[in-house]
């Protein structure tokens, strides 16, 4: 997926790394009108699914998702998440995220998005992302509008 901004970068996308809980999971679980968009977007796109699994059931929530899901219970997760990205290619990685052990992943991708949904979003990672955005629905239409992405970014 290539997206033109005229004044500031062309953008080539062929991953989306998203956080679970807080950003496409509410409480645990993933709304239908999320997993519509994944279906979507994977038409296109690799997704992966990074997370610390707070609630232990992400996996079995994801089944049967356009997703790979890579969970690490632990103390470690922000460096876990920062790893990962790297080693998928975070100069085409587009991360999502909402949480303070997103940071260093959205700091690593090219294209960045907060989400300050119903759980919240970290303060310090507003500053460390392209865009902010209310809903995880919002933050995957962006992919799926770019036009919506580039009014926002553009030069
Ligand atoms: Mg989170």
């Amino acid at each position: 997926m290539i997206i033109e901004i005229p004044g500031y970068r062309t953008l080539e996308i062929n991953k989306l790394v998203l956080d679970y809980n807080g950003t496409i999971a509410i409480d645990g679980d993933i709304l239908e009108s999320v997993k519509e968009r994944l279906r979507i977007l994977a038409a296109d796109l690799d997704i992966y699914v990074l997370t610390a699994d707070t609630h232990g059931t992400a996996r079995q929530k994801c089944a049967g998702l356009p997703v790979t899901i890579m969970t690490f219970p632990g103390d470690s997760v922000m460096y876990e998440k920062e790893r990962i990205i790297r080693d998928l290619g975070a100069e085409v990685s587009m991360a999502v995220g909402n949480g303070r052990n997103d940071v260093l992943m959205c700091r690593e991708a090219v294209l960045s998005v907060a989400i300050a949904g119903r759980e919240g979003a970290f303060s310090g990672l507003i500053a460390e992302t392209d865009v902010t955005v209310c809903t995880v629905e919002d933050a995957l239409d962006l992919l799926i509008k770019p036009k919506r992405l580039i009014a926002t970014l553009r030069g």
